[in-house]
């Protein structure tokens, strides 16, 4: 209890509040009962109270979220170990999921959503074997992924073998926190923007969406290419995942209703950078990230809110660093490292449902971190962190 009625203030050199407004300088913030209290600039004459931090030469941020994360898997670029956590054992698959998490937390996430696996561990884990050091993190689980049989989706999800979406995702949602979704094929690495077909009927989506909605559930769709995003879009999704190639018409769409946008784009990148001898494949990746940093500035423009998510998980994407280089996307893509971080924060946070966290603000849960150097040095010395605040107290 101590702890919690402490009050502490902190002196920080500059701080970005996960709204996307301009870095403050020389701030005092004033934190009681886990929430901040009080954030102003600092005072001119010398104060040093008891339990004063003085963080001057660090910038401080709200805690991040990666919106979209398969915590089964890791980044390696080993294909056998990558088949291995494909069919891994629970018992097994309990360390990894721990250690991603343990991971995630070390770069300053302190909130995940998990886009699905084939077994549902990432839900079981949930479920009960959180442990205490992995407890300042919220995990929101998906548990497996809906995709049509035959079609992509087996590694993340089930197929719907019988019945329809709607009745697959009320038997399975005492379990999980979201429904995932996947509504197209992944991005072609031959033909360039070619578009995949759709795997639900509009009819089958909508329904499965209204009944997740009905449920109190939020749904993640899968979509690349321009008709299966706009028929997630017409479903009533909650948010679009990945969204490769969707357009323009879609986008709009997205700012008009404020629907979420997660776009991925380091899996791109990460993909070009393990293609190996693979060079069309390379080429082909590099051309998909770079249209995608197009489409993303255009979703900045329009204001269609735009949550960071890694995809962590995928080839070459590890779980907590990835976030470093989903940001750095964001700044190619023409957001400030304000608008960026807000991505990262607030927009992921307010995605999870999570409303009292992702900002520096009166009022708000009081998660921050903090990284030495100004602002200029982020988003790469978030692989450093100096602090981490978790409601109440330093993890
Ligand atoms: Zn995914």
């Amino acid at each position: 209890m101590g702890e919690m009625c402490r009050e502490s203030l902190i002196r920080a050199g500059w701080m970005i509040d996960g709204t996307g407004a301009r870095t403050q300088e020389n701030v005092l913030i004033r934190i009681k009962e886990g929430l901040f209290q009080e954030i102003g600039p600092f005072p001119q004459d010398e104060m040093k109270p008891a339990n004063f931090l003085d963080l001057s030469d660090c910038t401080l941020v709200p805690a991040l979220a990666d919106a979209h994360v398969h915590l089964f898997m890791s980044g390696t670029s080993d294909q056998n170990r990558r088949k291995e956590q494909l069919d891994e054992s629970f018992r097994r698959a309990r360390e990894t999921i721990s250690r991603h998490l343990r991971q995630l937390i070390s770069h300053g996430v302190l909130a995940v959503r998990d886009g699905g696996d084939k077994n549902g561990y990432a839900a079981r884990y949930q479920n009960g074997f959180m442990g205490r050091e992995e407890s300042s993190i919220c995990l929101h689980v998906a548990g497996k992924a809906w995709h049509k049989p035959g079609r992509y989706g087996s590694f993340v999800g089930h197929a719907l073998k019988r019945g329809t979406l709607a009745a697959g995702i009320v038997r399975e949602a005492n379990d999980v926190d979201h429904v995932k979704i996947i509504q197209s094929g992944l991005n072609s690495l031959r033909h360039f923007g070619k578009e995949s077909r759709p795997q639900f009927q509009l009819k089958a989506l909508r329904e499965g969406v209204e009944t997740a909605s009905a449920m109190g559930l939020k749904t993640m769709v899968h979509a690349n290419g321009i008709l299966p995003v706009q028929m997630a879009l017409e479903a009533g999704c909650t948010s679009i995942e990945h969204g490769f190639f969707m357009g323009m018409k879609n986008l709009l769409h997205m700012a008009e209703r404020q629907v979420f946008w997660v776009p991925t784009a380091g899996t791109m990148q990460a993909f070009a950078e393990n293609a190996g001898e693979r060079e069309e494949e390379r080429i082909m990746a590099l051309r998909n990230l770079d249209h995608q940093l197009a489409q993303m500035g255009a979703a900045r423009r329009l204001g269609v809110p735009i949550a960071l998510g890694t995809d962590s998980g995928s080839l070459g994407v590890h779980h907590g660093r990835a976030v470093i280089e989903e940001l750095r996307l964001f700044v190619h893509a023409g957001f400030s490292v304000e608008e960026a971080i807000r991505c990262a924060s607030r927009n992921t946070m307010n995605l999870m449902g999570l409303h009292r966290k992702g900002l520096i603000k009166k009022g708000m849960t009081a998660d921050f971190i903090a990284v030495k150097g100004p602002p200029s040095a982020l988003p790469g010395s978030l692989k450093e962190i100096s602090h981490i605040y978790a409601g109440e107290h330093f993890l």
